[in-house]
């Protein structure tokens, strides 16, 4: 039985694949990678689904694999650019395509599928795009994309047999009816609604990301996830003060928190935000985040409010009293898009 690694996002063009192969009775390992940047099955937000109730009825085995580390440098340099905003879908498609390449030979699998759309995308899966990634990825001719196939030059596997590409598909563009009919016709009726890609093809998050990278080119990951999280302001070149929003961002920046390395200020005796400021903060900075804390608190009517601080690795906090930001202050210190700007523009190249 022909045996193949394919790309499974747990979205309804991977699964389909998934299942246009299986009903050839051709053997799927699926591999699901993870990255730091969401839509995955490990977020909530998530554009995917859990590819494991889907493996169990068509009969294809899933496995998990965090990019980790690699994934983040082509996020900073990719070979291929960025899309219109952080996301380098060419260069994350061939790093995959890399690892699914390592996978088939571990597994002894011959060749490599995936869900991809001819046309779908405008930047990954245009027609030139998918032999130059296959070609970098070092799969040339051993990359199926059984929802395209027929429109797409025949691979390996239906040269030599392994599968009948008679019984493949030839969808082309971005409309999602094709899919539908297909999922229909195969009993597939949980699937998720389309998306538009990782966090990376977020403008507000690829903007944080980017004025991170120039502050910090080698960033934690509690800074990546802190990204996601509250309102952010550049104290100094090191140095920044995450504010949450509501409660459910108060106790996720509660867990990024560490004691050891941050200082966590809140406003004393009222409601109001947690605020975690990252990075060697000097005296002038924890008075300029205490003002931020002070600004969005119950209180900030008041000319005057109580904060109390807790630095980092000490035990016991302080009271300090301080006048709310202004405006103006708020407005300077802000890590956000310039208004009215198309998106990504004024940015400084990495
Ligand atoms: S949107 Fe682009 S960068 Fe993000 S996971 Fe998809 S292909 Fe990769």
């Amino acid at each position: 039985m022909p045996k193949a690694v394919l790309l499974l996002s747990g979205g309804l063009d991977s699964t389909l694949a998934a299942i246009l192969l299986r009903r050839q009775g051709v053997e799927v390992l699926a591999v699901t990678f993870l990255t730091h940047f969401g839509c995955d099955i490990t977020d909530s937000s998530s554009c995917s689904r859990d590819p494991f109730p889907a493996a169990r009825r068509f009969g294809f085995q899933v496995k998990l694999a965090h990019l980790a580390d690699k994934f983040i440098q082509i996020v900073k340099d990719p070979k291929y650019g960025h899309g219109k905003n952080m996301n380098p879908c060419i260069d994350c498609r061939i790093l995959m395509l890399r690892e699914a390449k390592e996978l088939m030979h571990m597994v002894g699998a011959q060749f490599v599928a995936t869900g991809e759309v001819l046309g779908q995308r405008p930047m990954s899966q245009r027609r030139e795009c998918f032999p130059l990634m296959d070609r970098e990825a070092g799969l040339e001719g051993l990359v199926l994309r059984p929802l395209s196939a027929l429109a797409l030059r025949p691979t390996v596997p239906e040269l030599k047999g392994w599968v009948d590409r008679s019984r493949l598909c030839g969808i082309v563009g971005r409309s999602r009816k094709p899919q539908m009919a297909l999922a229909e016709a195969f009993g597939l009726t949980d699937y998720p609604s389309p998306a538009g890609g990782c966090l990376l093809t977020e403008p507000g998050y690829s903007y944080r990301l980017r004025e991170l990278l120039q502050h910090n080119p080698e960033p934690s990951m509690r800074e990546l996830h802190m990204l996601r999280v509250g309102r952010h302001f550049r104290l100094s070149p090191r140095v920044k003060a995450v504010v949450g929003r509501n409660k459910e961002e108060n106790a996720r920046l509660q867990e990024l928190y560490q004691p050891r390395e941050d200082y966590l200020l809140r406003a004393e005796g009222c409601a109001g935000p947690l605020v975690v400021l990252l990075g060697e903060a000097s005296q002038a900075d924890v008075l300029a985040a205490a003002s931020l804390c002070a600004r969005y608190c119950d209180h900030r009517h008041l000319g005057q409010v109580l904060i109390r601080v807790q630095p980092p690795g000490q035990r016991e906090p302080f009271l300090l009293t301080v006048a709310p930001a202004t405006a103006e202050q708020l407005e300077a210190l802000r890590v956000q898009a310039p208004q009215g700007r198309p998106k990504g523009a004024g940015l400084r190249a990495l």
